[in-house]
């Protein structure tokens, strides 16, 4: 069965309640592309992808500081990408398992973060409620991030507010992206597989609930289609896709040439 490739589609009129669902590809060109491929900063420190995992709690903390502050610091050095911005513009709800806070740089508001994020901090003890914003950058301490080291509330010690293997997904956000892909006129994934979770239960959901269903991906896994939830295939680049997406959504033959941001 062949899957249906447009590249044509753009949201139309009655599209009024766009939801996206990011991945890792979409802040690909920001240079965090390459810190978990060949080459990457995992290839090259093992033990910090080693120490990712939930068992290594807490003697992992100041590998997780290094980590994601570094992380952190490479998306704030580069900024949004063209579909970050793309995406703010159109108005789009967007579901991201990225930890970058590119999204909220560019403009997005209410963001259901399904992996956390790399710019707050959290208490190692998951029944506190205690969050703060981090400043991105190198360090191992919390310190070198803004925040103290012992939880205010209760002085556990404190750690970054990123989902570690064998971790559950953050209730709140989940249920937000529960939620906006069951409300969903229009749903794409971008930037991430369509065909293994979340997508592949979100996309599904949005679908039932009457939301065309739309992959976006440069290399499409050939799986992807009708059978996996998506109604539409689009092999393309999303900072070229989302930019054309927007256009049509607030109605601009072209961009603006007064638009320094511009794609
Ligand atoms: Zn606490």
């Amino acid at each position: 069965m062949t899957s249906p490739r447009r590249s044509a589609f753009v949201p139309g009129p009655e599209h009024h309640r766009i939801v996206v669902l990011t991945g890792a590809g979409l802040s690909a060109r920001t240079g965090l592309g390459t810190f978990r491929g060949p080459g990457g900063v995992w290839d090259l420190e093992p033990e910090l992808e080693a120490a990712m995992h939930a068992g290594r709690l807490p003697g992992s903390i100041p590998q997780l500081w290094s980590v994601w502050g570094r992380m952190a610091g490479i998306a704030a050095a580069h900024g949004p990408t063209p579909g970050h911005r793309a995406l703010a513009r159109m108005g789009a709800h967007v579901i991201t398992q990225n930890i970058d806070g590119l999204h909220q740089a560019a403009g997005s508001e209410d963001v259901a973060e399904l992996h956390g994020s790399a710019l707050r901090a959290t208490c190692l003890d998951a029944c506190c409620d205690w969050r703060a914003p981090t400043t991105p950058g190198p360090g191992e301490r919390a310190e070198d991030h803004g925040v103290p080291a012992a939880c205010p509330v209760c002085g556990a010690p404190t750690r970054p507010d990123v989902v570690l293997f064998d971790e559950q997904l953050p209730a709140t956000d989940l249920d937000l992206a529960l939620e906006l892909a069951r409300s969903a006129d229009l749903f794409a994934a971008v930037g991430t597989s369509g065909v293994v979770f979340p997508a592949a239960q979100l996309a599904p959901l949005a679908r039932e609930a009457g939301a065309l269903t739309v992959l976006v991906d440069l290399d499409p896994p050939s799986q992807a289609g009708p059978r996996t939830g998506f109604d539409l295939v689009i092999e393309g680049d999303a900072h070229e896709v989302l930019p054309a997406w927007e256009r049509a959504v607030n109605g601009v033959a072209q961009r603006s040439f007064l638009d320094p941001f511009g794609s």
